[in-house]
């Protein structure tokens, strides 16, 4: 995480990488009780949620852990086995459940649609490449590929692997 140090409650923060871990941070960032927080996920990939691991579409892909094991909430570890058996996608009868990786990428660009954080206003969605991330008067900058930029008391780089250049 990077910002710059100082006494305002870090109410906006930019998450760079729209991946696992981006998506699931903004989920329970967006959980806190502090009804100013926003959150900004930018990502360049068409989709959020998937990444390396789960942007592939082939069904023979599947989780190493199964769904049990792969809830995105520490506090409810049976969250994407219920979404599962919800989406009739498996039957409690078939557990352990090793979910194709896609349907993990389904679950996740979920997550932050559940919190209907979008609609408040809580939860902006950017898909861009981020190019660079300096200091600014409030916090921290972050310039984007189409030329615009985004400021926030905090930004965290959950950007993941590196890729091949020219990956989508
Ligand atoms: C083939 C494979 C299979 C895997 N299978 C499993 C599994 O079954 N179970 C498991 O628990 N883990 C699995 N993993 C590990 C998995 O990668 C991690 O669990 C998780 O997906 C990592 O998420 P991440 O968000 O850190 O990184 P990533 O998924 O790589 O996401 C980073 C995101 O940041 C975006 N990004 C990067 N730079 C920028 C930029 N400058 N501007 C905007 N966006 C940017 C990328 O486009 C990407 O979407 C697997 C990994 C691989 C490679």
């Amino acid at each position: 995480m990077t910002g710059r140090a100082n006494s305002i409650i870090p109410n906006s923060i930019i998450i760079v990488g729209g991946g696992a871990s981006g998506v699931v941070l903004a989920a329970h960032l967006l959980k806190s009780p502090n009804p100013d927080l926003r959150v900004t996920l930018i990502e360049r990939r068409p989709h959020f949620g998937q990444g390396i691991a789960y942007s592939t579409l082939l069904s023979a892909h599947v989780l190493n852990v199964s769904a049990a094991g792969m809830s995105a909430y520490a506090d409810d570890p049976g969250n994407f086995w219920r979404w599962l058996l919800e989406r009739g996608l498996a039957t409690p009868e078939q557990a352990p459940v090793y979910a194709p990786r896609s349907v993990y990428a389904r679950y996740l660009k979920e997550l932050p649609d559940e919190l209907e954080a979008c609609e408040t206003g809580r939860l902006r969605l950017i898909r861009e490449e981020s190019l660079s991330i300096s200091p600014s008067a409030s916090g921290v900058e972050v310039a984007l590929a189409n030329g615009t930029s985004i400021v926030a008391h905090l930004a965290v780089l959950a950007t993941g692997h590196d890729e091949e250049p020219g990956r989508t």
